[in-house]
């Protein structure tokens, strides 16, 4: 049964948007400065927060029962609860969906936008999927499409009449996009293709919510290279889009099912087999041409999935929140056992027993670190395209570009982690549907799995990013964190810098462990990717939640007891971080370090 009391707070939302980041700044360029104030946030946040309290979150009920159901049939062959619909025309109406991926004049930063798709993601898991991926088909349509071709999609899919699905994974076709076996071939019409084949796990691929269903899809034109390289990309309606903007016949993209799943149960997982009965259309994005069997679809598709990997990382941050405040409300009530201090006395709140505290800790740490990693990635996508200079431009969009394996892998590797002490804080009742967590648990395994496995994501990590314009990049990622660690110390924080200072020694360390087996050991660095995209991100987070707990202290001097309870918790919440999770580096630098090569040399027989 899935999760429908919201809990959810917003303080820390506000701190870190509003008197952390800097969003001041990125609203003084030009870009902003007409249109929007730092106040705006307040009422565009308040209006999703009632959204998500009052609508969606009531209707996540509906998500594990009865869920998104199968019916078969050419057009509307699968059908959500009538809660998801009254839930899908709020946020239209209220414009808190695809509305946000429209990058033209007027538009809302991106970095506070992520706070309104975290809480979306924490009041339902499964209804945010069906706009968040037409928000991407936007994205990539904006910057790749003809004229013409946004002409005819994009406003429909702004106002989530339409919605928008990315294809990329076939049955043989999964972390090895490059095998892809649908085909496009070419028509009388330039630009217009006859597809066929078949694409698996595609979500929101088929449902009721919009008249009409836009899908992105990869696919091989006649005598295209192998792998990668000989991919284009294809709008494919599910019904035909004719000039005028009308919708025509269906147009042969038949759904075949969608997947019984672990998780995120209302959002519908789909099947799609293109071109049944030989009549399936689509058109070239861009009408690109294929040169020497080489296509231009992988690198559009990139823009797709780094909008959708930042935006996992999101969904996990939400489910990460939405376990956290119901562990907490939880232990606030269940009494059970003596304290400790005085075994005598009567049982007391479950929130006083100390390894209750630490698990509440920990998620509120994992919590705001990975708030923090993924509000500061928006900010850098934002200016990447806002900035005043060419360089800072490039600056910004380099450090975006090493975050984000990070903001996806790392925060949902977390989530997990973070859920599942949310399940143990509430003892035996978390492992029951009637709580939160459960759903929660079983919800965030996806994150780790879909847009690149975590694999994916370190190898992205450790490989692309690491080396990228010959490195220099990383290193100037690398030094501000070096910079934040020598310059910004102070005595109330001391042995925090100090532990700091000692991981990030660590750190590189393993990123020159991983220089030399780029030349030598290839098969070490796969083995030990994971773990230096968790070190990256564990030094970088530390970071951050330091630089948010000086500002909290200042402002404690600053404020007196005004929100006191607040910042104390800030400044508790970055030492159990920098104290708890960081120090785990110098665990994966000593395994590194004796050469750890067990997974690799076990004979596979021997894994019995
Ligand atoms: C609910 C759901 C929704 C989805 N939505 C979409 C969607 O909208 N659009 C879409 O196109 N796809 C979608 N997917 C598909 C998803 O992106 C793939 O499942 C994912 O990319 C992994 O591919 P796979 O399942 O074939 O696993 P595999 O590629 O078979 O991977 C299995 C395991 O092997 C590992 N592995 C693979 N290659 C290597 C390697 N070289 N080195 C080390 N380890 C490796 C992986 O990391 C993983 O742990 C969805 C999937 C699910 C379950």
């Amino acid at each position: 049964m899935a999760h429908s009391n919201w809990l959810y707070q917003t303080r820390d939302i506000m701190f870190q948007i509003k008197e952390w980041l800097g969003v001041d700044k990125l609203l003084s360029l030009d870009a902003y400065k007409d249109y929007y104030g730092m106040d705006d946030i307040n009422s565009i946040l308040d209006v999703n927060y009632k959204v998500c309290r009052d609508v969606m979150c009531p209707a996540n009920k509906d998500a594990d029962e009865p869920g998104a159901k199968f019916v078969g049939g050419k057009e509307r062959a699968v059908v959500t609860p009538d809660s998801f619909k009254t839930v899908y025309k709020t946020v239209m109406d209220a414009e808190l969906g695809p509305q946000f991926g429209y990058r033209g004049e007027g538009k809302i930063p991106l970095c506070w936008y992520a706070p309104i798709l975290e809480m979306q993601s924490a009041a339902s898991p499964s209804i945010v999927m069906f706009w968040c991926l037409t928000q991407g088909a936007i994205t990539v349509l904006q910057e790749f499409a003809t004229q013409k071709q946004q002409d005819l999609f994009i406003p429909k899919l702004r106002t989530g009449e339409w919605g928008g699905t990315m294809g990329l994974t076939e049955p043989g076709a999964g972390s090895e996009v490059g095998a892809v076996q649908s085909k496009a071939f070419p028509t009388d019409t330039p630009g217009k293709y006859k597809l066929t084949g078949t694409k698996c796990f595609i979500s929101s691929g088929d449902h009721d919510l919009c008249e009409n269903i836009i899908h992105l899809m990869l696919a091989k034109t006649p005598g295209a290279k192998e792998g990668t390289a000989g991919i284009s990309l294809f709008i494919v309606p599910k019904f035909w889009v004719n000039d005028d903007g009308s919708l025509g016949a269906w147009n042969d993209v038949t759904t075949m099912g969608i997947e019984h799943k672990l998780g995120i149960h209302g959002s519908t997982t789909a099947t799609l087999s293109m071109g049944e009965n030989d009549n399936c259309y689509g058109w070239m994005v861009g009408e690109a041409e294929v040169k020497d069997g080489r296509g231009v679809g992988m690198k559009q598709m990139f823009a797709y999935m780094n909008e959708e990997r930042l935006n996992t990382g999101l969904f996990s941050l939400g489910c990460i929140g939405s376990a956290y405040y119901a562990a907490l409300d939880y232990t606030k009530l269940r009494v059970q056992s003596k304290h400790s201090t005085n075994p005598k006395g009567p049982s007391v709140r479950i929130i006083e027993h100390e390894d209750v505290r630490r698990m509440l800790l920990s998620q509120k740490s994992i919590l705001e670190a990975c708030r923090a990693l993924i509000y500061k990635s928006y900010l850098y996508r934002d200016l990447a395209v806002d900035a005043a200079t060419p360089e800072e431009r490039e600056y910004y969009d380099d450090m975006f570009a090493i975050n984000n394996p990070m903001c996806k892998a790392y925060t949902s590797d977390m989530a997990r982690l973070a859920t599942g002490d949310s399940i143990q804080c509430h003892g035996g009742y978390g492992f029951t549907e009637e709580y939160a967590p459960a759903e929660l648990y079983r919800d965030v395994v996806i994150y780790g799995i879909w847009e690149g496995t975590n694999f994916i994501q370190a190898q992205d990590y450790t490989g692309r990013k690491f080396t990228m314009k010959d490195g220099a990049p990383f290193k100037k990622w690398v030094d501000q964190i070096d910079e934040f660690v020598a310059g910004r110390k102070t005595d109330e924080f001391a042995a925090e810098f100090a532990m700091m200072a000692e991981a990030m020694a660590a750190f590189k360390e393993i990123v020159n462990m991983n220089d030399a087996w780029t030349k030598g050991d290839k098969q070490m660095k796969q083995l030990f990717a994971t773990r230096t995209l968790h070190a990256g991100a564990r030094v970088y987070c530390g970071m951050l939640l330091l630089d948010q707990a000086l500002l909290a202290s200042a402002k404690m001097k600053e404020k007196g007891a005004i929100d006191a309870d607040f910042y104390k918790g800030k400044i508790a919440t970055a030492r159990f971080y920098i104290m708890n999770h960081v120090p785990d580096i110098f665990g994966y630098l000593k395994s590194m370090k004796y050469g750890d090569r067990s997974a690799i040399d076990i004979p596979e027989e021997s894994f019995m």
